[in-house]
């Protein structure tokens, strides 16, 4: 209920682990930074598993598995990849009550087993293009970790795919992080910018790295899914050439493309409020709770009655039904506003009577009457109606706090003096501005996003040198 959920005005990262705990979705493990997920959030990844995974088979992608663990060796055989993520490894040294010859590495991603066997399975042009995508959990050792959104073990998907030409590579990785931004606009209700990172901020071993970005409550930027274009890098790396059609060797052109359970951090924190969790309806587990409000005398019409309404929503859509008459109906409905249900139904004696009952948006509060026959019409296009204004609320949400910036002391101003948002402020290019942006404003380029090369002015807001980018600078997750 309301009162377990700290409000967002006075601790924002209090407010999303109450939100987290309170509505089950995922609990603390035994093993530091890692996270159970309990069935209400697993309920949300399997329904975003679901739309993905649907949406990578239009794109010709198949699904399979590699195994969990990876020979040290081939970790090391990409420079830029070791380097990466050294740090975050977890290395099995014995096993089977032995030392091991070669320690092995629980995987933190799959590209060089994948690209290991890749080697046995190309040989021509007919074997290209390679779509492969795998569900898989993977493990990078953190030290500081929150639920959902930075957790050491987490679920993820990793698309990993093999082209003849850099040109279909690049094809790829537009493709995909196309793919993301469908998912995260059109299902998340999450409004996000698209566009490369910054050579600092790129997947470690990519050529260029793609990501959709959307904005917190709290004005923070969330990197919600990227798209790496590979280059011929872990080619080279593991030796994978094919015969083209002139029966020349080439080096073959990669891609990996992943998103995570993070996903569903950013979706809590896109649209809850301080009563709980709200939930766009195309993703929610339960679009509709029906609640029977009754005394011990006319228990049994209005039960029947509710029974009724659920079951004119029942084909249609996912509803659930609560009879339970241990609380009260206030109690119940702070529990499925704490759950995030769109849609409340209620119905007492006087509804049934009346042949009516109440439509509750969870979103906006806001109470609609409807007889019994037109719930089922009323319900279907209330939910779209959910679903569009939460994405219309967060789009305006993130257009507020979107300020272009190209003075230095008024973008430092804004970071150190202010709750901050997204800059738009010309850049250089170079790394030096960048790290010094960095350690000053505790921002970082979070993309710069497609389109914006129109719209370079002036000088960059580090060095007032020539600008290249417009760049979106924020504090991030
Ligand atoms: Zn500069």
């Amino acid at each position: 209920m309301a009162e377990r959920i700290t409000p967002r005005s006075e601790n924002y990262s209090e407010w999303y682990i109450n939100i987290v705990t309170e509505a089950k979705l995922a609990d603390y493990s035994p093993v530091k930074g890692c996270m159970v997920i309990r069935p209400r959030g697993y309920a949300l990844w399997e329904r975003m598993q679901a739309v993905l995974d649907g949406m990578f088979k239009e794109t010709g992608h198949q699904n399979a598995y590699f195994p969990l663990l990876i020979p040290e060796s081939f970790i090391r055989k990409e420079a830029e990849h070791v380097e990466g993520f050294s740090p975050e490894l977890a290395v099995v040294t014995r096993a089977g009550g032995e030392e091991l010859e070669e320690a092995l590495i629980v995987r933190p991603t799959s590209e060089t087993i994948i690209w290991s066997m890749y080697k046995k399975w190309i040989q021509s042009y007919r074997d290209l293009p390679l779509l492969i995508n795998q569900w898989a959990n993977v493990l990078r050792w953190e030290k500081r970790t929150r639920l959902f959104l930075r957790t050491s073990e987490f679920l993820w998907q990793e698309g990993h795919t093999a082209h003849a030409t850099q040109e279909e590579a690049r094809e790829e990785t537009l493709r995909m992080l196309e793919v993301y931004r469908r998912f995260a606009e059109d299902w998340l209700a999450m409004p996000v910018l698209t566009g490369v990172k910054s050579q600092s901020e790129k997947f470690a071993g990519a050529v260029n790295t793609y990501a959709i970005e959307a904005m917190m409550q709290d004005k923070k930027a969330l990197q919600a899914g990227t798209s790496h274009d590979l280059g011929q890098n872990f080619a080279k790396a593991f030796d994978v050439t094919f015969q083209d059609r002139e029966g020349r060797q080439s080096l073959v052109w990669a891609t990996s493309w992943g998103a995570s359970t993070r996903l569903i951090g950013a979706l809590i924190m896109s649209h809850s409020d301080d009563r709980g969790l709200v939930l766009p309806p195309k993703i929610a587990q339960t679009q509709i709770v029906v609640i029977p409000i009754f005394k011990n005398q006319n228990k049994a019409e209005v039960l029947a009655y509710a029974e009724k309404i659920r079951d004119s929503l029942k084909g249609g859509f996912r509803v659930e039904y609560d009879p339970d008459d241990n609380n009260s109906p206030g109690w119940k409905f702070a529990e499925w506003e704490l759950l995030g249900v769109p849609i409340r139904i209620e119905a007492g004696p006087r509804d049934r009577e009346a042949g009516k009952a109440v439509l509750v948006r969870r979103d906006t509060g806001e109470k609609i009457p409807a007889a019994f026959g037109d719930i089922p019409a009323k319900v279907g296009s209330l939910l779209e109606d959910i679903q569009k204004s939460l994405y219309a609320k967060a789009l305006e949400f993130r257009k507020a706090n979107t300020v272009c910036i190209s003075s230095y002391d008024e973008f430092l101003s804004f970071f150190n003096d202010t709750d901050g948002g997204f800059a738009e402020s010309p850049w250089c290019g170079s790394g030096e501005c960048e790290a010094k942006i960095k350690e000053a404003a505790k921002a970082t380029i979070r993309v710069l996003p497609f389109g914006n090369e129109q719209r370079v002015r002036g000088g960059c807001v580090a060095c007032g040198k020539e600008a290249a980018h417009l760049a979106v600078f924020a504090k991030s997750y």
